[in-house]
């Protein structure tokens, strides 16, 4: 059987970045399950899964523009610290999501001073190029219901 759309696959990967360091791994947990052709995962990667086959090993370079995005440096922002209302432990690196023109949106902080709170709209990878290395580990066709819902159901997947 052959990864093609509408198959659900499990797959182990690690991700690195350029210097080497691991960003996520499936390593010493549960392979990942996804749903191909439903943009579970990202572009780049899913792409190249396209008809392997279980105990295919790939590595795979995917380019920001295929991974997370550009940064885009307009989504990092000085927002006052008003705004944040009496919150007094505000941290580099805490996350909350907002209501943007565009819809609901996750920031980062990323600066904290007395004044302003530098906030930033861009995902963590935005901007960095990835290398999967990714061995597939079972293949198997996915339900009617998983496929009208556009993700897996059961072990490894949703449960609902
Ligand atoms: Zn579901």
């Amino acid at each position: 059987m052959q990864i093609e759309s509408n198959s659900a696959v499990a797959i182990d990967y690690t991700l690195t970045d350029d210097q080497g360091t691991v960003i996520d791994s499936s390593q010493g947990g549960e392979p990942l399950w996804y749903l191909h052709g439903f943009d579970n995962i990202i572009p780049g990667l899913e792409r190249e899964l396209s008809g392997k086959s279980v105990g295919d090993r790939l590595q795979v370079s995917v380019a920001p523009a295929d991974g997370y995005g550009e940064r885009k440096e307009e989504l990092q922002q000085e927002v006052s610290r008003d705004k944040f209302g009496d919150a007094d432990d505000l941290q580099e690196g805490m996350q909350f999501q907002a209501q943007t023109d565009a819809g609901p949106m996750v920031f980062t902080i990323v600066g904290v001073s007395d004044e302003v709170v530098t906030v930033d709209g861009n995902h963590p990878l935005a901007g960095v190029p990835l290398n999967f290395d990714v061995t597939v580990k079972d293949i198997r066709e996915a339900t009617a219901d998983e496929i009208s819902h556009g993700h897996i159901h059961g072990p490894g997947g949703h449960h609902h």
